[in-house]
């Protein structure tokens, strides 16, 4: 299988303080690749580096192309994609305005088939639908979620990037964002995600890769690290046992 996302021994400093050290990872065609790790390990900066929003060492090589300085716009003409943590949509503005945006770049290179993507959008989304000419600000979180996750999609990503989509989002919609992850995978999406909840990240996922203070310390077969017992006993603990019962 061809890696659509190869990273080798990426680092990123904030000035003296390195926060990713030497990171090495992949994402295979048509995989789901997920990054766990507690808070401040490091995941949102890997994200951020690997679409060029923050200067790092190292390589990133997209789609069989080596970046040797990755810059965001570039990245996005490319395919690739970034659903930030803080979703960033245009509040005042409609939901369908807000999918329009993630179309632009297409357009602007030509392509004009931003109407068939968002009918895929809203089929994926009906909700989004339902409530297309409300401005973005008063959605719930779950609503905004799905409509940075929609947007995304606008671009056609080769590989989407998600960065928490779980964040602070009521269960039952953790459990329906996890089912359009799985979703946007059968549609042959690329999917590098992060995520604190473990629990359901390691069963949506192909692969994955245990972040701590900046460096891997753990990877393999996202089954087998479910049965890890280091896994398990720091990231699937009783603590998070109710995560079971959301992510199923
Ligand atoms: P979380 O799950 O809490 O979002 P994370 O794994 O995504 O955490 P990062 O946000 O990548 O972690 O942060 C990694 C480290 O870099 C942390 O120690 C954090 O304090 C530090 N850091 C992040 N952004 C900056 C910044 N702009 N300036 C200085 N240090 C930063």
């Amino acid at each position: 299988m061809a890696n659509v996302l190869e990273i080798n021994k990426l680092s990123v400093a904030y000035g003296k303080v390195e926060a990713v050290s030497d990171i090495s990872l992949a994402v295979g065609e048509g995989q789901i690749v997920t990054v766990i790790g507690p808070n401040g390990a490091g995941k949102t900066t890997t994200l951020s580096a690997i679409m060029g929003l923050l200067p790092s060492r190292g390589q990133v090589s997209f789609d069989g192309q080596v970046e040797v300085v990755p810059e965001v716009e570039r990245m996005v003409v490319r395919g690739m994609n970034l659903v930030p943590e803080k979703r960033e949509l245009f509040g005042t503005m409609s939901i369908e305005d807000n999918l329009l945006l993630g179309a632009f770049q297409r357009h602007r290179h030509g392509h004009r088939d931003h109407a068939a993507t968002m009918e895929e959008v809203y089929a994926l989304f009906p909700r989004l639908k339902e409530r297309r000419k409300q401005a973005a600000g008063t959605m719930s979180g779950g609503e905004r979620q799905m409509l940075a996750v929609g947007r995304a999609l606008m671009a056609k990503p080769k590989l989407l990037m998600l960065d928490e989509p779980s964040l602070g989002l009521a269960p039952l919609i953790v459990r329906e964002i996890f089912r359009i992850i799985a979703e946007l995978r059968r549609r042959g999406v690329s999917i590098l995600l992060v995520e604190q909840n473990a629990r359901a990240a390691l069963q949506v996922a192909d692969y994955a890769y245990v972040l701590e203070n900046g460096q891997v310390r753990m990877h393999g077969e996202a089954g087998a690290l479910r049965n890890d017992p280091r896994v398990i006993e720091s990231y699937l603990g009783l603590a998070s046992k109710h995560q079971e019962m959301l992510a199923s």
